[in-house]
């Protein structure tokens, strides 16, 4: 399998060589060249498999490079119930008729991102040793992205990870499940200013060239392949369990900040899972919502830029995007450089409306969309609450409420859980009156020793701190 890049760049990767980058050099994203197929005969030989070896399967029809054998060992050790808490790893249930909630929570963040991140950190240690090699993670977090990446990478080999994150300003819940990690690989950096300050020192590092290279610097954000790869898996699982057999259309909602969730959602069903409908649900950071009902994507200023009840879903503009529009366009490398860099780069914005292919949006790739607002999220909860004794987070709560305006008879409806209500424990007091019961591991996390060191907001601080825990 050869990847490409969404600006049509002429090169052609093999897996391992996107699995340690960001970005293509032009700027694109990766994706393979084509989608394999999967036929009904394959999906009834999956029905029947353990969630690793699905995994397996599935990563094996885009990973030529490393060999079997291995790769099946990777997920094998991924995807345990010691990590994810059940033997199903993302079970069903449902919520009432035609409604089905799958959890991706239960990894040890308590965050669906610990669904990609567990197999990136493995995935790093086995090509980092392969090649002899080191890589130092330099992220910015405001929440679940640094928790799930520092737990992925903590104790792996040749992995070390610089987190920053605004001091004082993520729930005592988070900092803690961040802070108390006493592992030596990870460096937790709390940055006197807001988040918007951690992501510019990330990128006036990474524009660094010789201080990136010389100290092999990655990150693991949000567009990379592998981590959405990862993602493709659970919506097979999620389809398995939703039906008996394999001719019945199933539809998904997904919470949606950076697009990379329901990305996953849109491979599965180009490789041929009866996918219906993929509902993106938004929360009042609306920029998908506006560009599924009306053809215009408008990236938004931060000015612009709500701080919600469901935080991990406050975007300007959505990172993986770019990845769907390029299908959209007909892989039209040149047309996608129009949209993503003239326009978008000349007014912010780019126009489909009158395009004939925004019709393909809803038609032949199946996307609709949905918003929330806090009261629709505090009233979600309530509601699901007293009618099924289900606590839920309000992100989960945000995909119900888009989902249930969804809903088609016959067809099952399963929403996406990302996060479990304990890490947004605040939204769920305000709710409900009450905090949500904990899991008996992070009973107390807040009374443990700490290990974060405060720099200023100054990308200097940050280099020469990260100089200093190289050796
Ligand atoms: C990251 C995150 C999302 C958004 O996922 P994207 O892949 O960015 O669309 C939604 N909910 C939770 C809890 C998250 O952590």
């Amino acid at each position: 399998m050869n990847y490409l890049s969404t600006r049509g760049h002429p090169d052609r990767k093999r897996f391992c060589e996107i699995l340690l980058e960001g970005l293509a050099p032009d700027g694109g994203l990766y994706l393979p060249e084509q989608y394999p197929q999967v036929d009904t005969a394959t999906l009834a030989k999956w029905r029947a498999l353990p969630y690793a070896e699905l995994a397996f399967e599935i990563l094996s029809l885009y990973i030529d490079d490393i060999p079997a054998a291995d790769l099946k060992a990777i997920c094998a050790k991924t995807y345990t119930a010691d990590v994810f808490g059940t033997d199903e790893i993302v079970p069903l249930r449902e919520l009432e008729d035609g409604v089905y909630l799958e959890a991706l929570s239960n990894g040890p963040t308590l965050a669906f991102k610990d669904m990609a991140m567990q197999l990136l950190g493995n995935l790093f240690e086995y090509e980092l040793a392969r090649r002899g090699s080191e890589l130092n993670i330099l992220g910015a977090t405001s929440g679940d992205t640094g928790s799930a990446a520092e737990y992925a990478m903590r104790g792996k080999k040749g992995v070390r990870v610089f987190m920053t994150s605004p001091d004082g300003r993520m729930s005592p819940f988070q900092q803690a499940q961040m802070f108390s990690l006493q592992d030596a690989n990870i460096h937790n950096i709390a940055i006197t200013g807001v988040f918007d300050d951690c992501q510019d020192i990330v990128k006036a590092v990474s524009n660094d060239l010789a201080f990136k290279r010389k100290y092999r610097i990655g990150t693991v954000n949000s567009i990379n392949w592998a981590r959405l790869l990862a993602q493709v898996v659970y919506y097979f699982a999620g389809y398995f369990q939703a039906t008996a057999s394999n001719d019945k259309p199933v539809s998904f909602t997904v919470p949606s900040g950076n697009f990379g969730n329901v990305c996953a959602g849109h491979v599965a069903r180009m490789m041929g899972l009866p996918i219906r409908t993929l509902v993106v649900a938004t929360n009042e950071n609306d920029v998908l919502d506006e560009f599924f009902r009306t053809g215009v994507y408008r990236v938004r200023v931060a000015a612009d830029t709500h701080e919600t009840s469901s935080p991990s879903m406050d975007i300007s503009k959505a990172s993986n995007f770019e990845r769907f529009v390029f299908d959209l366009v007909g892989r039209d490398a040149a047309r996608l450089r129009q949209l993503f860099v003239d326009d978008l780069g000349l007014n912010g914005s780019f126009d489909l409306s009158a395009d004939p292919a925004f019709a393909q949006a809803a038609g032949r790739f199946g996307f609709r969309s949905g918003r929330s607002t806090h009261a629709d999220r505090l009233a979600t909860i309530r509601d699901t609450d007293k009618r099924f004794a289900t606590l839920v987070d309000p992100h989960t709560a945000d995909g119900l409420k888009a989902a249930r305006e969804q809903l088609e008879p016959g067809v099952p409806m399963v929403v996406l859980e990302t996060a479990l209500p304990i890490k947004f424990a605040a939204t769920l007091v305000e709710a409900l009156g009450e905090e949500p019961a904990r899991p008996k591991k992070f009973e107390g996390i807040e009374a443990l020793p700490k290990r974060v060191v405060k720099l200023p907001a100054d990308a200097e601080a940050v280099k020469a701190y990260i100089a200093e825990n190289c050796d």
